[in-house]
């Protein structure tokens, strides 16, 4: 596992190594964070791309383009103007995009969506006027016909911008290379009766619409898909098909769906597999221009589908690859998150965390201790600092700059407030509440300084952290897991890189967690590592007992009793298992070094335990 340190040094190395300039346009609205809640999208997907890309200089302020919003009238090209009108009413919206839409979301989605029509316009017209290369961070709404939407997608950006394109005068054929996991069927529909543009989709389940399209490739390939098949699919069907049309523009949806680590897609494609795929379609038409010597094809590349928090880096490394012609690993999204943080921590000064120097002076400040914040159950002065630093001025104020209130704000809490209860048994507690009437718990923290638990190093010991959603509901997908009330907030990985701050902050060696139960431990995992390497091998050995179980019922199956262990027989009970994110060197060394992986080798074979059938 990268810790916290090995994540700063990979940022650094990066800012430090230099890179050619890029011969790539990007067009990127900050608008297309509007995403909505209950769906898988990850918000976040292009200003990720982007961050990644500005680590590494290849985007400099100003070098990507923001898109308008489509007009109605171009809309209205493609669209049939029924349709358009009923998209005034939320009952539609909720139909296509598959959760609940009130009026607020309704005109969130549709801006989002119009945003991103003017995004593939606005991208089709820079590729054409220097016959290059733009890659759009949005659009690819391909299964929007022209009666009506399907699957999330309200309008149909591609169709959009291939009709208006046509409008101001482009001739010759268009190509739009479909390869988002999903079949392009509204596209296709868009243009079932038009010999010019050949629309090509390769995905697993055909809709079996407009199978007749007069120009039109559709390669269904079923589910669990692998590099293997897909490419060679491509790379069977593409290349005649380009050599025939010799298009004038080529549109590419390099969905990031196919992927193993997508959320919701069904094909089993690695990350260097897409970035193979993307190459075949790029080289493809960027080689295939009309005479020797010119330049390619103009293309157009769309983002398209991609669920879950690992969509990011596919279409990061894609683009890193069209800017450098090398392959560039992305960082993982904890790191990219950590150097984020990191960049917006630095320039807080202590006095604005700390409130020394009459920085919160309430009166000076304009701002109010409230009592609550300062319980504390020892008589005598009251302590009045988190973990004797920061005052809650100075909590609200890091988690305003980080934009960590933003994303709160964005589930749906205008006002997050911020309050402190300090100098209790457990450790000092920081919650933030949706509004300033504090009815809706959103986080609490609970942790304390500790120089007992890991002897010879001082930790940032978190006692309990509750990150919930309270306006959120639970899905068959993501079911409770026990002692839940809501769903979680999705920021488990912000709030660690926070807590890594702070410690770095505080001069602490690291985070320390002791989870009481399986899936907590499985949850951390990600972030920590066990203190003892035995400790990593009994749980290895506790995965390997409830694989197949979800995490819910892994859990009942250990706190019930239902693990034996494989030697003894005895019915296996959680330990104590503390686990740590090492901040510190010598934390780092303690819990990666040689004797720690040595140690781990030979505990490996010790732990053996086996599921008995529940009776
Ligand atoms: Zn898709």
């Amino acid at each position: 596992m990268r810790t916290a340190r090995d994540g700063l040094r990979f940022a650094l190395r990066r800012w430090l190594s230099g890179a050619p300039a890029p011969r790539l346009g990007l067009v990127y609205s900050p608008r297309y964070r509007l995403g909505g809640s209950g769906v898988a999208h990850d918000p976040y997907r292009g200003e990720k791309v982007l961050g990644f890309l500005a680590a590494h200089r290849l985007v400099r302020r100003g070098g990507v383009e923001v898109p308008p919003i489509a007009p109605w009238r171009s809309l209205r090209r493609v669209h049939e103007v029924d349709y358009l009108e009923s998209l005034a009413d939320p009952a539609t919206l909720t139909r296509i995009v598959g959760v609940e839409v009130d009026e607020r979301a309704r005109a969130r989605f549709l801006e989002l969506q119009r945003r991103m029509a003017g995004g593939t316009r606005l991208a089709v017209s820079r590729a054409l006027a220097g016959r290059g290369v733009v890659l759009h961070l949005g659009g690819g709404l391909h299964h929007a016909f022209p009666g009506r939407g399907e699957r999330f997608c309200l309008l149909n950006d591609v169709a959009v911008a291939v009709v208006e394109a046509r409008r101001e005068g482009l001739a010759g054929p268009v190509l739009v290379v479909d390869c988002d996991l999903h079949d392009g069927d509204g596209t296709r529909a868009v243009f079932a009766r038009d010999p010019t543009v050949h629309t090509f989709s390769i995905h697993n389940q055909s809709s079996g619409t407009d199978p007749d399209a007069v120009e039109s490739t559709s390669l269904e390939l079923g589910s669990g898909v692998d590099d293997a098949t897909c490419l060679a699919a491509l790379a069977e069907a593409l290349p005649p098909l380009v050599e025939r049309l010799r298009p004038a523009l080529v549109v590419y949806l390099a969905g990031a769906d196919p992927a193993e680590d997508d959320e919701i897609g069904d094909w089993r494609m690695s990350g260097a597999g897409l970035l193979e795929r993307d190459r075949l379609v790029t080289g493809l038409v960027r080689g295939s221009g009309r005479r020797g010597g010119r330049s390619g094809v103009p293309l157009v590349v769309a983002t398209a589908g991609g669920y879950g928090r690992a969509a990011w880096r596919h279409t990061a490394r894609y683009a890193a690859w069209l800017m450098t012609g090398r392959e560039i690993e992305p960082p993982s999204d904890e790191e990219l998150t950590l150097a984020r943080y990191r960049r917006a921590a630095a320039a807080l000064r202590v006095a604005e965390l700390t409130g020394e120097n009459g920085a919160d002076d309430a009166g000076a400040a304009g701002w109010d201790l409230l009592e609550e914040d300062v319980l504390g159950p020892l008589a005598g002065a009251p302590p009045r600092r988190l973990l004797g630093f920061y005052s809650r001025d100075g909590v609200e104020l890091a988690l305003e700059r980080v934009g960590l209130l933003d994303r709160l704000r964005e589930l749906g809490y205008p006002r997050p407030t911020v309050a402190l209860e300090l100098g209790g048994e457990a450790g000092d507690t920081v919650r933030v509440y949706g509004g300033e009437d504090r009815r809706d718990l959103l986080i609490e923290l609970r942790a304390a300084r500790d120089r007992h638990s890991l002897p010879g190093f001082e930790v940032l010991r978190v006692e309990w952290l509750l990150l919930q959603n309270p306006r959120a509901s639970f899905s068959r997908e993501r079911p409770p897991l026990p002692g839940q009330r809501y769903p979680g907030l999705g920021l488990l990985a912000e709030v660690t890189a926070l807590l890594v701050l702070m410690c770095e902050r505080l001069k602490l060696d690291g985070l320390l967690f002791v989870p009481s139960h399986y899936h907590l431990a499985a949850q951390s995992r990600r972030y920590l590592r066990f203190v003892e390497p035995e400790d990593g091998a009994r749980f290895r050995a506790l995965e390997r007992a409830v694989a197949g179980l979800g995490l819910g019922e892994a859990t009942r199956a250990v706190d019930e009793g239902r693990l034996v262990d494989a030697e003894t027989g005895e019915r296996f009970e959680m330990p104590s298992m503390p686990m740590v994110l090492p901040v510190s060197d010598r934390l780092t060394e303690r819990v990666t070094g040689e004797r720690y992986r040595r140690r781990a080798d030979r505990a490996e074979a010790r732990f053996e335990l086996v599921r008995t059938v529940p009776t």
